[in-house]
């Protein structure tokens, strides 16, 4: 046991602290605050506190717990609202009121609920088991089956597994090996610092489908893939985290709420339980877990509650389910890491976050990934972070530091948010180097035409840029006919495809059918306007045609109409080009006529 010498905001210096271990849990003071020991010199340790320090003094005790950060987990985690580390929201709220109070203590599970557990035929008693190995499940909500795995770690004879009804903590069954024997429970303790051990990686080969257009067809993220959501202050960050938790097409979701204001978790906290998943039409929060850690909680747990995140998600991730993450905000758990280390007095890097800061970064989104698990299950992680560089400035070194490692990075652009235009992804600057992986899985399951759309109209995009600039000095007269076109779809693209209204009962999801529907319908727009631009009609008689309406409107299109809508809408194209020419010709008779006359 040591005696507290010193505090300093999260940190507290221990003396007598001899024999104990780096990233041990501590409990400190006479309130049995939860801390960490981050740095040991001597007998004298430096703890970093997870709760409000104030209030206590030298002199009173630290006790070591002798067992590094860990998350609990077992059957009841899924539909949990923890903090950073893994309290119960709504435990602690009952125990201590809206204030949560110090040196609180509050199972990750709930102790008393009894599960139904079905044990895994396959597994005989006597046999050899072996970690990660799938014992049994319990059928934890109506679509998930929460197996049982052995904990990693622990091999040998296993013995008494049989099917019943158990707590988290009675024994379902016992381990042997040598002298040693283990008993086994529905849950298990991971370390969170560390990432789970699998058997081996693969190039994740299939997109993580949102329902957010611009994300699915421009700027996927692959299943057990990385992303990351830069953006000033208002740019919609928080709004598509959560429209990919709501909607992407994940097993599990886990949300971390990570140093933002309170009241933004607040509507999470009220939003999600009302929500209806539309793929299982179930509750929502039945493949989610909550962690919240808000800006008026103590800066040490931040870092706490991304772990704890991450380590559920590479929990479910063993089972062979796909497992999103959500991160908001990373630039919070960042500036944590840099209070930390200036009251440590390290070395300062870049900006006076720690030289570290770059490698922390990295060993986070190094935790995704589709992963053939240790029991030969496929499962994936897909890890989604928000940066909020101030003033937007990508220059600075926690942007810096994750977009060297993420491989989808989605830009949300102050002046189009300026301009609701959301989501605010700039098309131009954002990117995913996961479209090569990808197309083979469009290709074949959305059709060729899907890529070759895309393909197409990103290009397009790219050309209405240029000619933009070219307009600012020249005006928009002096293009000629096929450039104005350019400017007119580049402007469906933007307005009809790009732009999607989170708020909108409809807008809110597209499927990818939809998107394929969407894109193709301005495209074959396209295609009709450079024919008729080839017959000699105005540009100017194109880009006024009523039909551009019809097309804007495709978004507000139920997804079970739409596909008779799609049909009536490229007629409608059709009809109106067919007209346009024929009054055309009809012109250019009426003129041959009138010189005839002459
Ligand atoms: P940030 O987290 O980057 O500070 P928010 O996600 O809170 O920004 O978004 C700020 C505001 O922008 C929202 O309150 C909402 O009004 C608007 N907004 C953002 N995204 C969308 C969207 N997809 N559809 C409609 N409105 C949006
Ligand atoms: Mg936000």
């Amino acid at each position: 046991m040591g005696i507290i010498e010193k505090i300093s905001g999260p940190l507290v210096v221990a003396d007598g602290m001899l024999g104990t271990r780096m990233y041990d849990v501590v409990k400190v003071g006479n309130l049995g605050l939860i801390g960490e020991i981050i740095q040991l010199k001597g007998d004298k340790a430096v703890l970093q506190v997870y709760e409000d320090t104030t209030g206590i003094s030298p002199g009173e005790p630290v006790q070591s717990t002798n067992t590094p950060l860990t998350a609990e987990l077992g059957p009841g985690v899924l539909g949990n609202v923890y903090d950073g580390i893994q309290r119960p929201l709504e435990v602690i709220r009952a125990k201590t009121g809206a204030f949560i109070g110090r040196g609180i203590t509050a199972d990750a599970l709930d102790k008393k609920k009894k599960w139904k557990f079905t044990a895994e035929n396959a597994v005989k008693n006597g046999a050899e088991v072996k970690p990660g190995e799938i014992i049994g499940y319990v059928q934890e909500t109506e679509h998930l089956k929460h197996y049982i795995m052995v904990p990693n770690g622990i091999e040998g004879k296993i013995s008494g597994l049989k099917s019943g009804t158990f707590t988290v903590e009675e024994t379902i069954a016992k381990v042997e090996k040598g002298s040693k024997s283990t008993a086994l429970t529905l849950a298990q303790r991971r370390p969170v610092r560390r990432s789970s051990p699998f058997k081996r990686k693969f190039r994740s080969d299939e997109p993580l489908v949102t329902g957010q257009r611009v994300l699915d067809t421009f700027f996927p993220v692959a299943k057990g893939g990385n992303a990351a959501v830069p953006g000033p202050f208002g740019a919609g960050k928080t709004v598509i985290q959560q429209q990919i938790a709501k909607f992407a097409d994940a097993d599990i979701v886990v949300y971390v709420g990570c140093g933002e204001r309170g009241n933004e978790m607040t509507d999470v906290l009220a939003e999600f339980p009302e929500l209806i998943d539309p793929k299982t039409k179930r509750p929502l929060m039945e493949r989610t877990v909550l962690v919240a850690n808000t800006s008026n909680m103590p800066v040490a747990a931040r870092e706490a509650s991304i772990y704890t995140g991450i380590t559920i998600a590479e929990y479910f991730r063993d089972m062979g389910y796909s497992v999103a993450i959500m991160a908001d905000s990373t630039s919070r758990w960042a500036e944590a890491m840099r209070e930390i280390s200036a009251r440590l007095e390290e070395m300062p890097g870049e900006e006076g976050y720690p030289a570290y800061l770059p490698k922390r970064l990295a060993e986070y989104y190094e935790r995704s990934g589709k992963v053939e698990s240790l029991n030969g299950r496929m499962g994936s992680v897909t890890i989604i972070g928000a940066v909020s560089p101030a003033g937007g400035d990508l220059s600075e070194p926690v942007s810096q530091g994750t977009l060297r490692v993420v491989k989808a990075f989605w830009s949300l652009d102050k002046a189009l948010a300026d301009s609701r235009h959301f989501p605010s992804v700039n098309w131009l600057s954002s990117y995913s180097l996961y479209l090569d992986a990808l197309d083979g899985w469009y290709a074949k399951n959305m059709g060729e035409d899907f890529v070759r759309n895309r393909q197409a109209a990103m290009k397009l995009l790219q050309r209405e840029a240029e000619l933009k600039d070219i307009v600012q000095l020249v005006g928009a007269d002096a293009l000629p006919d096929s450039e104005k076109i350019v400017l007119e779809i580049g402007k469906m693209i933007r307005e009809a495809f790009l732009r999607q209204n989170a708020y909108d009962e409809i807008d809110t999801y597209t499927s990818l059918k939809k998107q394929g529907i969407m894109l193709g319908a301005i495209l074959h727009f396209k295609a009709r306007a450079e024919e008729a631009l080839s017959e000699q009609i105005e540009a100017d008689k194109i880009t006024q045609m009523k039909v551009r309406e019809e097309i804007s409107r495709l978004k507000e299109v139920k997804e079970a109409e739409i596909e008779g809508e799609e049909k009536k809408v490229r007629e409608k194209i059709d009809g109106e080009f067919k007209a346009l020419l024929k009054e055309y010709q009809a012109a250019v008779e009426e003129e041959k006529g009138e010189v005839e006359k002459a």
